[in-house]
Parts: C-alpha cells; structure tokens; sequence
C-alpha cells in the first residue's frame, strides 16, 4: 500500500519482511533513520542489485547471476545423483559437511495446501525436467521433517515410482554427541526404524 507520506512508505514496506508487524517494522525504520543511515544506503543498494542481477539456475533453480550456477556447472561432482532441498540455506547446509558431491534441485518452498502452495509454486515441473535432462540414478529428497517437509519428499518419491531411478531419504536420527536420555521420544523412535547393520 503507497501512501504520499514518506515514512509511513517505509514503514509499510518493511512490512513484507516475515515476523515483521506494525511494531517492529516502525522500530526497524527509526532504527535505519536515526541509528545506521549508512547501513541502510547499503541495504537498500543491495536489494536493488540482487533484485536486478539475482535470477534462478536454469537446472537447479537456485539463486545465481549466472545462467547456471557454479555447482551445476562444475566438472567435478557427480551428475548422476540428485539433492532436493526446500530452500537455498539447505543447500549450504549440505555443502557445508564436505560430505556430498552430488547436483542439487532446490524446491524454494514445501508443498503446503493450506497456503496455496502447490506443485507449481515448488516447480515441481523444472524438477522432472533436471531429472530428464542428464542422467540421474539416484534423488536423494533432503526436505525438512516437518509434515510439510514429509509430504513433498513423499509426493516427489510417488511422481518417480514408475522410473527406475533410486529414491532415498535422508536418514532421521541422533545428533552427534546426543545422549539417549535427552532426545525426544519421535527422534528416538525413528533411530530405531531407521537402524543401519554394522557387520
Ligand atoms: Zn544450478
């Protein structure tokens, strides 16, 4: 909503960040006005560069300047198996482990009926269309356990039943270092379901 005060435009525009209310978005303005007038220059130069140059990775959907992003361009890692992630910050929870060496598709949302958000708003289609594209064995569905998070790993393991490419889950359970005695019941319970033999 533009109004032709100034500061009620800034107000109301701070508004579109999330958890941020009436209150907190006059606070954060007065803040940038009073306190930090050059981190808001900043700020705002940023936004409008990102907003500018920031575009989506015509394979894995992720954000980059780039037509395709330097994971996906990379000679390196292994084209034939594939991470579905929710967000961006998944993905660079997973890069962040040294431990997987594989391309990513990242969903940018969950499937979530109840707010609108269906197969298209998870480009559910640009998925299927990576999967053709190179020849991938194995999609590994890193999605959140939430219910939400469950219910887009199982309806993408359900779109891929009849394809002879392998569909796994990340693996629920302790944390490293986790004591027994201090993890929550669901948790442990899924340890147990999810038991791996060790000879
Ligand atoms: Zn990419």
């Amino acid at each position: 909503m533009q109004t032709n005060n100034i500061l009620e435009n800034l107000i109301e525009s701070l508004k579109c960040l999330p958890g941020v209310g009436p209150k907190s978005a006059l606070r954060l303005a007065y803040y940038l006005l009073q306190r930090d007038r050059q981190g808001a220059k900043i700020l705002a130069n940023s936004i409008e560069e990102s907003l500018k140059k920031l575009g989506h990775c015509q394979l894995c959907n992720n954000f980059t300047e780039e037509d395709i992003c330097s994971i996906c361009n990379s000679q390196k890692r292994l084209s034939d198996t594939l991470c579905v992630v929710e967000m961006p910050t998944d993905l660079l929870m997973l890069e962040q482990t040294h431990s997987y060496e594989g391309m990513y598709f990242v969903l940018m949302g969950r499937l979530s009926p109840l707010d609108g958000i269906g197969p298209k708003e998870i480009h559910i289609n640009k998925l299927l269309e990576r999967i053709k594209k190179s020849e991938i064995n194995e999609v590994i569905l890193a999605t959140n356990f939430t219910t939400e998070g469950n219910t887009t790993a199982q309806y993408i393991a359900e779109l891929l039943k009849e394809t002879n490419i392998k569909v796994t889950r990340i693996a629920r359970g302790l944390p490293m270092g986790g004591e027994i005695e201090y993890i929550d019941s669901g948790t442990l319970a899924q340890s147990l379901v999810e038991r791996k033999k060790l000879t």
